[in-house]
């Protein structure tokens, strides 16, 4: 059972794919050393250029903050 911030989907749907592949590769390893990614890459070969680009939108995402 993974569960992914509701947040996530307005992001665009390949980077929903990149959130999800990453929780999934949690179920398998804790954490975020070298065999994390080298799992997630095996699943998701561009998963670094999705980082980089999940980091970048991610800040301009709307949490909920109405303030
Ligand atoms: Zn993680």
């Amino acid at each position: 059972m993974i569960s992914l911030h509701w947040a996530v989907f307005q992001l665009p749907i390949h980077l929903v794919d990149y959130v999800v592949a990453h929780e999934l590769a949690h179920v398998r390893v804790a954490g975020h050393g070298p065999e994390y990614w080298r799992l997630l890459g095996r699943a998701l070969p561009e998963c670094r250029r999705l980082k980089t680009e999940l980091d970048e939108l991610g800040r301009r995402v709307w949490m909920g903050d109405l303030a």
